[in-house]
């Protein structure tokens, strides 16, 4: 029986994925490895419709590889995403076996039917494999949505799998299985997981570039902290949550670095950006376990983390200042020393984090009122200021020319 339009736009549909999924690499998008393998699915169901008896059994070896070989490429391009590929060789033998069986169906037994479910319980147990291995390691929501459409396929080819054993089928001559009701359920099932892949696969993409420019424009270049629209949005999805935690309280330090304006009169601004990367570097490995680390604009920062108390938030802010202060600056200021300011507070339960900040900073202001390089804590409002280091705020505020 001639092959129907109807029958061509099955692998039509599924080599129209592909060049979709091809399509977007040019606009920006990671999809070319999924493209490869829809590519290969397609060709597979392509052959499938040539009829050429007399080519058999190297048509169907044909057919099958590519339609494995295409299943193997998505798992591939799937493992891709954790940068963790498994052995080539482990496919390489289930390609194998598989090709032996599908010569002795076709050969020893002239079944379509058999060589049919070898294929499809090779191309299920390769996609089990991977969703499990996978599964085990998700991480984003893009890696949700495609473990899901991988389980929905995995479950689509057993189903079908059972299905063949366990329904009775008549005997049907290799030339009729195509347009059975049998050939017609691998061609659609076949379209089925290919548009259910392509639709995850472009709904993960998609989100994969959003998170993408999202952290892009929430962090700051210079430091890697987070920059003022990241705080704010940080600081935004929180608020829905109780905050700060009822068990642990939270405090907030604001640093500024002193002079900094004669830091690049005297060194140049590109010096001035490697000090401003230095001091966000520190900020974020002297404060284990902090909340957030961010630089609020020019070369002022804040840290939220959980303390103790108001003398455990202190002792974080100075050893973030007398470490500073220990840098040095060889080549370009070799004998010079960089201090800077610390407000430090608590975020009181239920209290907006910006009126903390609103006092963190008249803190900050305070202790360069009180000569710079030095730290000034106070737990809330009325609470008495407590200045730390004063005595080291006379003696180095050092910028010296090279
Ligand atoms: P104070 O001790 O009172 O904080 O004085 P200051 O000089 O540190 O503060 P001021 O606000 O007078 O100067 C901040 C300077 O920071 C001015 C601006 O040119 C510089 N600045 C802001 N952003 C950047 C940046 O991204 N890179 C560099 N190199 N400099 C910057
Ligand atoms: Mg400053
Ligand atoms: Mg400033």
């Amino acid at each position: 029986m001639p092959v129907t339009l109807l029958e061509w736009s099955v692998p039509a549909a599924i080599l129209l994925c592909a060049i979709g999924l091809g399509g977007a690499r040019f606009l920006g998008f990671d999809t070319l490895r999924w493209a490869g393998a829809l590519g290969s699915l397609g060709t597979g169901y392509a052959f499938m419709l040539v009829q050429a008896s007399e080519l058999s059994p190297y048509k169907q070896v044909v057919e099958d590889a590519f339609i494995l070989g295409g299943v193997m490429l998505a798992c591939r391009a799937l493992q891709s995403r954790r940068r963790r590929q498994p052995p080539p060789y482990i496919d390489v033998a289930i390609l194998l076996a598989s090709t032996a069986m599908v010569i002795v169906s076709i050969v020893l037994f002239a079944s379509v039917k058999l060589e049919t479910f070898f294929v499809q319980a090779c191309c299920a147990l390769v996609i089990w494999r991977t969703t499990f291995s996978f599964s085990r390691q998700v991480v984003t929501t893009s890696d949700k949505v495609l473990a899901a459409a991988f389980l929905f396929i995995a479950l689509v080819l057993t189903g079908q799998c059972i299905l063949y054993l366990a329904a009775p089928t008549p005997y049907l001559p290799l030339g009729e299985w195509r347009t059975s009701v049998w050939g017609t359920l691998i061609q659609y099932t076949g379209l089925l997981g290919s548009i259910v892949l392509t639709f995850a696969v472009f709904m993960a993409t998609s989100y994969d570039a959003i998170e993408r420019y999202r952290h892009q424009a929430h962090t700051d270049a210079l430091t890697g902290l987070l920059n003022r629209r990241g705080l704010d949005s940080l600081l935004a999805s929180v608020s829905r949550r109780p905050f700060p935690d009822a068990a642990v309280p939270t405090a907030l330090i604001m640093a500024d670095i002193d002079n900094f304006k004669r830091i690049n009169d005297v060194f140049g601004h590109a010096f001035g950006d490697r000090v401003l990367a230095r001091f966000g570097a520190l900020l974020r490995s002297e404060a284990d376990g902090h909340i957030c680390a961010a630089r609020l604009g020019g070369e002022e920062f804040l840290l939220l983390l959980p303390a103790e108390n108001l003398e455990a938030a202190a002792a974080t802010a100075e050893q973030i200042r007398t470490n500073f202060f220990a840098q040095r600056w060889a080549p370009h200021a070799p004998n010079s020393c960089f201090t800077a300011s610390m407000g430090v507070t608590l975020v009181q339960a239920g209290e907006p984090v910006a009126s903390a900040m609103k006092r963190a900073d008249d803190l900050l202001y305070e202790a360069k009122r009180r000569g710079r390089n030095c730290t000034v804590a106070s737990a809330a409002a009325d609470d008495p200021v407590h200045g730390l280091s004063e005595k080291s705020c006379q003696a180095t505020i050092l910028v010296a020319k090279p």
